[in-house]
């Protein structure tokens, strides 16, 4: 389009200046056909010297008869009969020719036309003038189109470069926004690009993969977290050079928590060998760590990841497990020895009864009668304990408070009666319904009551027992008036097999496990228990249990 208005401009202009230097150089021929109609004189130089424009006049055959700009040296000039323009005249009455001249060697337009002079000779005269300048005026003109041209063209283009730019940026953003927050951008926003439109699209569609991926994972990340958190055991991730990639949250107080070296995370030279050979070795190293100041045994286990060249090493608080060996071991040594003794009596006496004389076997029966209830008190006791041990499960029930006082009136009625005790109720009066284990809190009741009675050399044994609710609560003392128990001893008296002085009580069938039973059967009912006691001046008992749902 440029190009074609250039060109056109420019041949529009050749034309104008063209025609006007015609218009001139005609006019100027026309003036001197005028003069030499009328001159007589042959002496052109002198009648046209006025004119300053290059004219030539010519015979009708080419010879030139007179120039302006070679005068008297006409003679040394070409025929000028085979010049464009003058060869034209032959069929036309007037010709004009634009071209170089062989002669100056430059750019020239001529204009040439034939007349009759004042004698009545046909001549021509041509007028010329040098078409340089025109020639450059109109290049200048075509050039300074084509630089005007270039420099529209290269301003709109960065004019529209930056315009797209700018705004394809503004929507880009804009897309970016609305990546970012979430929100769907709406599509018409973009109807007018294409490209963009359908850019948006894919970009869109990835994001919700990305963002449906990225949740999942997190999702994931969490469960993990959570699972890993959960552990008791204590897990801990170490790169290829034994620096901390992550660790859960169990035993914390075993690491420094703002640590990256192996070194400066563990806090516990064993655990920190352990990781060590593991890492030396590149086997699995396990072993079991007693930490004194902590009491507490760890099962410290280090494993070699090969895949990707990691180490994880989990700690297990085995303490428990180690107690229950200790307390299964003293157990069975304490069994044997409390079954040792009346066994031993069974048996010494059994070896006796064979020559004892009539009068003391009745007697000698009684002692083995008596040493078998304490074998048999000893069993059913150990049976309960180990019953209660292995968690069997609570079985609630509803039953109200008076229901429990007379089962319990009739357990340990024997008993009462035989220490000449009795026992006082003091029941708040709204209880009516329980619900909670009825067997277990039974047990715990008769074993309480029975002791008050036992441990007791008051003339009149009395025993008081209450039970109030409160909240979520039932509460109960178990109140005697007994021998009591001194201060260094009450921390022991819940301990397996402990009994406070063999010697001070006539309770020979008493194993020690009584006080056992009650403090495991409170704790199986989801509560606790003290006591509180000074000797001489009874004791009193005091637990809770949880109210149970059915
Ligand atoms: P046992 O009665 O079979 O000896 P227990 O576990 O019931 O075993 O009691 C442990 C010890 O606590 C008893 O040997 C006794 O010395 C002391 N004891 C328990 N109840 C009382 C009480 N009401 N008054 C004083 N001493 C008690």
């Amino acid at each position: 389009m440029e190009i074609f208005f250039t060109l056109l401009n420019t041949v529009y202009v050749r034309e104008q200046i063209t025609e006007r230097t015609m218009d001139k150089l005609k006019n100027d021929a026309q003036i001197i056909g005028e003069v030499l109609k009328i001159q007589k004189s042959k002496n052109y130089h002198d009648i046209l010297k006025i004119l300053d424009t290059r004219y030539t006049i010519l015979s009708m055959n080419g010879t030139v008869i007179y120039d302006s700009k070679n005068y008297e040296n006409e003679t040394n000039m070409d025929n000028h009969l085979y010049r464009p323009e003058i060869d034209a005249l032959k069929n036309e009455k007037q010709a004009f020719d634009i071209r170089n001249s062989r002669t100056l060697n430059e750019k020239m337009a001529y204009y040439a036309i034939t007349i009759e002079d004042y004698s009545g000779d046909r001549i021509i005269i041509r007028t010329s003038e040098s078409f340089k300048s025109q020639q450059q005026e109109i290049n200048t003109l075509f050039l300074l189109q084509v630089f005007f041209f270039i420099i529209l063209d290269l301003t709109i283009l960065i004019f529209y470069r930056n315009y797209i730019k700018r705004s394809k940026r503004k929507r880009i953003e804009r897309m970016r926004e609305f990546l970012e927050k979430g929100i769907t951008m709406e599509d018409e926003y973009l109807s007018d690009d294409k490209w963009l439109l359908n850019f948006w699209f894919v970009v869109r569609e990835w994001q919700e993969k990305n963002l449906l991926n990225i949740k999942k994972l997190n999702q994931e990340k969490i469960l993990l977290n959570r699972l890993i958190n959960s552990l008791d055991e204590g897990i801990l991730l170490f790169d290829e050079n034994l620096d901390l990639i992550t660790k859960n949250s169990s035993m914390n107080f075993l690491f420094h928590k703002d640590s990256k070296k192996y070194l400066e995370v563990i806090n516990n030279i064993e655990i920190i060998d352990v990781l060590k050979e593991c890492y030396q070795s590149k086997k699995d190293i396990s072993r079991e760590i007693y930490i004194s100041s902590l009491n507490l045994y760890l099962f410290t286990d280090a494993k070699y990841l090969p895949d990707n060249e990691q180490y994880i090493l989990t700690l297990k608080n085995i303490s428990q497990e180690k107690e229950i060996i200790n307390i299964q071991r003293k157990f069975i040594s304490n069994v044997s020895h409390e079954l040792k003794t009346p066994l031993t009596n069974i048996k010494g006496y059994l070896i006796a009864l064979e020559d004892a004389p009539e009068e003391l076997k009745v007697n000698f029966l009684n002692i083995i009668k008596s040493n078998v209830n304490k074998l048999e008190n000893i069993v059913t006791d150990f049976l309960t304990i180990s019953k209660l041990e292995s968690k069997i499960r609570v079985n609630p029930s509803k039953f109200t408070s008076e229901s429990l006082l007379k089962e319990l009136e009739t357990s340990i009625s024997e008993m009462a009666k035989k220490k000449n005790g009795k026992v006082v109720y003091e029941i708040e009066e709204n209880l009516i319904q329980m619900v909670t284990d009825f067997d277990k809190l039974l047990m715990t009741l008769k074993n309480l009551l029975e002791n008050g009675f036992i441990y007791n050399s008051s003339k009149n044994p009395q025993v008081k027992l209450t039970l109030h609710e409160k909240n979520e609560w039932y509460h109960f003392s178990v109140k005697d008036n007994g021998i009591g128990i001194s201060r260094d001893k009450l921390n022991n008296i819940f301990d397996r097999f402990y009994r406070v002085d063999e010697a001070r009580t006539s309770n020979i069938a008493g194993t020690g496990l009584g006080l056992a039973i009650v403090k495991e059967c409170v704790k199986t009912l989801g509560g606790d228990i003290q006591v509180i006691s000074q000797p001489n001046e009874g004791t009193e008992f005091i637990f809770r249990i949880k109210k149970l749902t059915i």
